[in-house]
């Protein structure tokens, strides 16, 4: 029988299934009490809410609300008192898939931009010809070109059985916050017509900048990654 409320989950007002984690041990067991549930989001006793969110709008966010709901004993997912190492390494994989969901919002955004200095007139040239315009988006160019192989190497890493928990916290406070940057300047770079919600500049920040909370926050994220680095 699962009862709670977990709040803050995406997509929870339009998901068919979720993956819950509950607890089945006691409070003494700590982490190892915890079991993973596939959950029908059908089932009698689930209701659902749905926030007002500054971006991520088309996912959505909300709180799951679990009454006397009667899962049955086959959806346990893995091991029973095994769902928190589970869950742990499932952001080992996400984390790397949110540094790149970012950084191809930056490239589109680089990308766009690279073309509007060259459509774009100013003082009798085109946009292009400005340095204070081009530096800043080739200095971004790097980051992000750098960026996407620091993702690639924690999936690669996790392709060979190696251990990436330090590279993929990387991945996950450097992607969100890369991309906000470089959306930012793109932004900036449109004048007055990249502050108009007629161009995605606006929107892509709002949701670059919510992912830097979700799966875990970049303090949590380097706290990890001292955590792997300190000498013990
Ligand atoms: C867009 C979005 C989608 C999400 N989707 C999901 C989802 O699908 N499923 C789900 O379970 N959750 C989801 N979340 C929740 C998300 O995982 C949490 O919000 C996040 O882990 C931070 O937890 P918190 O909000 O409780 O922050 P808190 O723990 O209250 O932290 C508040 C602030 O304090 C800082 N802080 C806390 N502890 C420390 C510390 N020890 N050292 C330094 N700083 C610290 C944090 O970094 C943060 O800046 C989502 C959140 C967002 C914004």
């Amino acid at each position: 029988m699962l009862n709670g409320e977990k709040t803050s989950i995406s997509m929870a007002d339009q998901a068919d299934v979720a993956v819950v984690f509950a607890r089945t041990g006691t409070q003494e067991q700590r982490a190892s009490g915890i079991s993973a549930f596939l959950v029908p989001m059908d089932l009698p006793g689930i209701s659902t809410s749905r926030f007002e969110d500054s971006g991520q709008r088309a996912i959505g966010r909300g709180s799951i609300f679990f009454d006397n709901v009667s899962v049955p004993a086959d959806h346990m997912l893995g091991e029973e008192g095994q769902g928190f190492k589970q869950v742990m390494q499932g952001f080992d994989y996400s984390r790397a898939l949110i540094g790149l969901q970012c950084l191809a919002v930056a490239q589109q955004s680089l990308d766009e931009t690279w073309q509007w200095l060259t459509e774009r007139e100013a003082f009798g040239q085109p946009l292009a010809a400005f340095q204070g315009l081009t530096h800043p988006l080739a200095e971004y160019q790097t980051y992000v070109q750098a960026a996407r192989m620091q993702c690639y190497y924690a999936l690669w890493l996790k392709d060979n059985d190696l251990p990436h928990t330090a590279e993929a916290a990387m991945n996950k406070w450097w992607g969100p916050k890369l991309a906000f940057d470089v959306v930012k300047q793109c932004m900036l770079a449109h004048g007055h017509t990249g502050w108009g919600e007629d161009l995605p500049f606006s929107q892509r920040m709002r949701d670059v900048l919510g992912l830097q909370i979700g799966d875990g926050t970049a303090q949590i994220m380097k706290n990890i990654i001292a955590r792997q680095s300190v000498p013990r």
